[in-house]
């Protein structure tokens, strides 16, 4: 049977790409309904076509991970998108995207937009952070949509995985994916006014074809509260935290004040940089002070 991921839901049709490009219009059966199982776009699935457009979901497979908003299953990872300016670069707004991109299980690529527009202060400053964020292991680029810079750099990254989009709006998400695909020239502002869009208003999510890859023309994570993730878990969202816990004398050190704490110890050495474990700190003391949701 052949199988494919569902680039696009609508009106109860599926439409699942397969390994040879081609798109089959899907419904699903009552085996769906049975189980629960509503399809998502981005889920692998086998199906049964029965002429050259259209056929019957089968089965939908394991999903590695599920996102909400837009509903999407299987990111393999998030392009987030900060500008250097106009919205100004914030260290503490990027920790937040990306320990909320980290609890999913997809990898963050940190795209620092609108260098165009720097002056000579800003982008030392912003190459400086880019290095800090290279250090813990994260994936980072720097990009002008006017003076296509950077471009090339995002281009394989997305090749053979599923992508989405992050970032606060106005910050350029937009204008580059229009840049990796520039034959469906959306219009820039049309795609940012969807964040803006009333909570219930379902609008549906595609997947776009980027060579190999697929990107969604929706962005994710429009949500930034912590809610589903635990006080103990919140390390794990920092890679630099989290390896060097492995140290501490504590099992479960909070890494707040327990003595012979390596996290603290790196921090007072510098490997561990002081804004990263101060945005530890705050995120851990809201993710505490958050009221039990039932
Ligand atoms: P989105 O809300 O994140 O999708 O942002 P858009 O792609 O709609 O871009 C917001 C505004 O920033 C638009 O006016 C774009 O033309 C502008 N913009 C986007 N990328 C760049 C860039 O690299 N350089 C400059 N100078 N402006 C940009
Ligand atoms: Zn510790």
């Amino acid at each position: 049977m052949p199988e494919g991921k569902i680039i696009k839901a609508l009106s109860g049709f599926y439409y699942v790409l397969d390994e040879n490009d081609q798109i089959t219009q899907c419904r699903g059966r009552g085996v769906f309904r049975k189980n629960k199982i509503t399809p998502l776009v981005g889920d692998h699935v086998v199906f049964q076509a029965e002429n050259e457009t259209d056929g019957y979901i089968l089965e939908v497979l394991e999903r590695k991970n599920e996102l909400i908003r837009p509903p999407i299953a299987n990111v393999d990872q998030a392009i987030l998108v900060f500008s250097a300016v106009e919205p100004d670069f914030s260290t503490v707004l990027l920790d937040r995207f990306l320990v909320l991109i980290e609890a999913n299980d997809i990898e963050p690529i940190i795209c620092i937009s609108k260098m165009d527009l720097t002056n000579q202060k800003v982008k030392q400053q912003i190459e400086k952070s880019a290095k800090d964020y290279e250090a813990i292991g994260y994936k980072v680029i720097l990009t002008s949509t006017i003076e296509d810079l950077g471009v090339e750099d995002l281009l394989p990254l997305v090749q053979n995985q599923i992508s989405v989009f992050a970032g606060q709006s106005g910050v350029g998400k937009s204008s580059l994916l229009n840049v990796l695909r520039p034959d469906l020239e959306l219009k820039t502002d049309d795609i940012s006014a969807h964040l803006g869009r009333g909570k219930h208003t379902t609008r549906h999510v595609e997947l776009i074809k980027v060579g190999s890859g697929l990107v969604a023309d929706t962005p994710g994570f429009s949500s930034l509260e912590f809610n589903e993730i635990e006080s103990d878990e919140l390390s794990y969202c920092f890679p630099e935290i989290y390896k060097a816990g492995s140290d501490c004398k504590f099992r479960g050190c909070s890494h707040t004040s327990e003595p012979k704490c390596a996290v603290i110890a790196l921090v007072e050495q510098g490997d561990i940089k002081d804004y990263r474990y101060e945005h530890y700190i705050s995120f851990l003391e809201e993710i505490k002070d958050r009221k039990p949701r039932y």
